[in-house]
Formats: C-alpha cells, structure tokens, sequence
C-alpha cells in the first residue's frame, strides 16, 4: 500500500471513529426508569434492549477501528491476521478495519456458521 493510500485509510477510520462517538447513545437513553404502565415498561424495556444492542455493535466496531489505527502504527496494516498475505486494497476500501484477508473472512463466517448448527444439531438431537 502506498503512503498516499495509506494516509487515505489514516482518514477513513479517524472519520469512522467520530462517527462512532457522535452516534453514542447518552446514557439518559440506557437508563432504567420506573415506568407506571405495564405495557409502557414492556415498550421502554425493547427500546432500551435496542440501545444496548446499538451499543455493543457500536463498541466492537469501535475496537476494530482503533486496532486498525493501531496497525497502521506499527506498519502491519492490510496484512491478513489468518494467513499473512496481503488484504486486496478492495477490500480494505470498503472494510478499512478489517484484519481478515477475504479468504480467512469467508472461513472463519463458515466456521462459526458451522458450529451454530452443530450446536443447534445437538440440542435437537438431545430433545427428540
Ligand atoms: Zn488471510
């Protein structure tokens, strides 16, 4: 990757990770509060439930960002964390956070795609 490409991606995850901050639900949004109505309690509950779930994406994206950040840091950037090779400059375009070359990508979604279903398997196995 050349400097120029790489001080693009420098810019893309900065941006990335204002983003993220900005779009950081307050913590009034999050917050547990007695509500009179049961089914105003059940509505608040889904509605807190989705802030949380925002959260956590938000966080983990946000991990992936600085660790990406980070790479660039120590010039180990666009480098596959599975395989070693090269990550395309494709990809890197559309995912600039990502440490997992296509391959290794596609592999590691299949193999945990696996393991649900073997669990999944499983437990319908025990039940019959
Ligand atoms: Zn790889």
């Amino acid at each position: 990757m050349s400097e120029s490409e790489l001080k693009r991606m420098v810019d893309m995850l900065r941006g990335k990770q204002r983003e993220l901050r900005l779009e950081a639900p307050r913590i009034d949004d999050i917050a547990v509060e007695r509500v009179p109505d049961e089914i105003d309690a059940i509505q608040f509950a889904m509605e807190r439930e989705m802030a949380v779930g925002g959260l956590e994406r938000r966080t983990a994206l946000s991990h992936e960002v600085d660790a990406a950040l980070k790479r660039i840091a120590q010039g180990t950037y666009g480098r596959c964390e599975g395989c070693g090779g090269a990550i395309s400059l494709g990809r890197m375009l559309v995912v600039p956070w990502a440490s997992l070359c296509i391959r290794c990508q596609e592999e590691e979604d299949s193999s945990q795609g696996g393991r649900w279903y073997r669990e999944r398997g499983r437990v319908l196995d025990d039940a019959a």
